[in-house]
């Protein structure tokens, strides 16, 4: 078993790939003429960082997906298959943890 450092953000643990982002979504309706029509006017719009962009075929945005630059969807892991192998691995080599309240 290889013990390694402390987890570099949106790196999983495991595998060392990437952890998806958590993602937020605004969006426009089709017919809300006040909706931007470019990312930097939509980007004006949020304090997070778009990270992509549709348009409706009018050329208004329909949606964009928002990051905080911060928060990933899991601390540790990129996918459950990597939460597992490392449950699989610590029971393993003998850890143990108990939930009491875990029925
Ligand atoms: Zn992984």
């Amino acid at each position: 078993m290889t013990v390694l450092d402390g987890p570099k953000p949106g790196i999983c643990i495991v595998c060392g790939r990437k952890i998806p982002k958590r993602l937020e979504t605004m969006s426009f309706s089709h017919s809300d003429e006040a909706a931007p029509t470019s990312k930097a006017a939509c980007q004006a719009l949020t304090n997070k960082r778009i990270v992509a962009i549709r348009y409706w075929h009018h050329g208004r945005v329909r949606d964009a997906s928002l990051w905080d630059g911060q928060t990933y969807t899991s601390e540790w892991f990129c996918t459950n298959n990597c939460a597992m192998d490392q449950g699989n691995a610590s029971a393993h080599h003998g850890y143990r943890f108990l939930w009491k309240l875990r029925s």
